[in-house]
């Protein structure tokens, strides 16, 4: 015991100070420690065990990981286009990895550089995130930046971010100190207005605040379950340092933005009509970080995403190939599909830009192609496994046919 013989004072057994001296000591079999020696003591473990976890983590042999061009390649067996995101995420990625790698005593700290990729709505952006999800060698979420709302109000809190994360490699906070986190809808947290003040903005500026600890690299506590967060909860504490985030947004309108920015630059040059009313489709190839300061990003969020890419509008030849070349392109799918009854689809090439043009006339882009597919395809579905039939040829006839009986024109409203 460390109890003095000759009198009832207690001393630490680690720092050696007495009872009188500290706030609290607690007795244990053969001695007694303080409370500041157990809090070291409960930070020294932590410490200790983050360390033995991280040097469990399986090594990230740079022999063996895809390079860049590999990692486009297998983005191109499912991606149609998008040839300049594509390289960015490729490069992100493998620079990703060799941070990873890093030493921890190299003069030279490798950054991360974190992604921005701007494009409108069903070009590929998910697409793009799950498919590279696939060949990652670490872990991977996808979440929502339109459920944060800053901390106070009905949503949820931006630390839950981190537990789709979390979850993706069990709970497992060193595998998840490294990963990759794609955050879609990045512009669904702009601010409103360009005076925050007018009206109350619960997911502009507070969120942004809030997201950008995360970004910056910081020891965040996160809810296990996600959410929002609360007193009781056991929270997990997550180093952010090393996580990598790509941010994807369709940032709707922000054309007229980077138009106005360029208008006035290149009028300064003696060249007003650079951007004519049929370029506007090209203007976001010229998407810069003031375009998205203007649509309402906070200054230090757009710095902490030093990699702006975008995605191109798909045109009427890229829905074409999108319908039959990708890996898993519908057309495949439903071929598939027959086949497994024991039937031949054959698909003749003006059902193909049909389909195409419905979309295009609907304004459904890629995504109608799929719901257009399907309407067209049910009654083939319904009958074909019981006809017997070894060959079923799908005609325009019988497309333009299943979409005038379905009301496509009206369904199409609600897509
Ligand atoms: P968003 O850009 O809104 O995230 P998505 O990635 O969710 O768009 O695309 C919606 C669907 O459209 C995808 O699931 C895919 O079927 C199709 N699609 C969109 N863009 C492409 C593309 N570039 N190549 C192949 N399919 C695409």
């Amino acid at each position: 015991m460390a109890k003095k013989k000759d009198s009832n004072t207690l001393y630490c057994s680690f720092c050696g100070r007495s009872d009188r001296e500290v706030e609290l000591m607690l007795p244990g079999m053969n001695g007694c420690i303080c409370n500041d020696c157990a809090e070291r003591a409960v930070e020294l473990s932590h410490e200790y065990l983050n360390k033995m976890a991280l040097s469990s983590l399986p090594d990230l042999d740079m022999e063996s990981l895809p390079k860049p061009a590999e990692i486009k390649a297998y983005l191109d067996q499912y991606v149609i286009g998008q040839d300049t995101a594509k390289r960015y995420l490729s490069v992100a990625v493998y620079n990703h990895y060799k941070r990873l790698n890093q030493k921890h005593d190299d003069e030279i700290d490798i950054e991360k550089s974190n992604i921005i990729i701007v494009g409108p709505t069903g070009t590929g952006k998910t697409l793009l995130a799950k498919t590279i999800a696939r060949m990652l060698k670490v872990p991977f979420a996808i979440v929502d930046a339109t459920v944060l709302t800053e901390a106070g109000y009905v949503g949820e809190d931006i630390e839950s971010l981190l537990t789709r994360l979390l979850a993706a490699c069990d709970y497992n906070v060193a595998e998840a100190e490294r990963g990759i986190v794609f955050i879609d809808e990045i512009d669904k947290i702009a601010r409103k207005g360009d005076n925050p003040s007018i009206t109350r903005d619960v997911s502009g500026e507070g969120v942004q605040q809030g997201l950008l600890k995360l970004l910056e690299g910081s020891v965040v506590n996160v809810p296990p379950q996600g959410g929002r967060k609360h007193p009781e909860q056991k929270m997990i504490a997550v180093d952010t340092k090393n996580i990598l985030f790509i941010c994807g947004g369709a940032f709707e309108g922000i054309e007229r933005k980077i138009a106005l920015r360029m208008n006035t630059h290149v009028v300064g040059y003696g060249n007003g009509n650079h951007v004519s009313k049929s370029d506007r489709d090209k203007l976001l190839h010229f998407v810069a970080p003031q375009d998205l300061r203007s649509y309402g990003l906070i200054p230090e969020i757009i710095g902490r995403l030093p990699i702006l890419t975008n995605l191109e509008p798909l045109d009427r030849d890229a829905l074409l190939r999108i319908l039959t070349e990708p890996r898993n392109a519908i057309v495949r799918q439903y071929k598939k599909l027959l086949e497994m009854d024991g039937v031949e689809l054959i698909i003749e090439d003006d059902v193909l830009t049909y389909v195409v043009d419905k979309s295009i006339e609907y304004k459904l882009g890629a995504r109608g192609l799929r719901s257009l597919f399907e309407t067209i395809m049910i009654d083939v579905m319904y009958q074909a496994p019981s006809l017997g039939e070894k060959r079923y040829v799908l005609t325009k006839e019988f497309a333009q046919h299943q979409l005038d009986k379905s009301n496509f024109d009206l369904i199409s409203k609600s897509l």
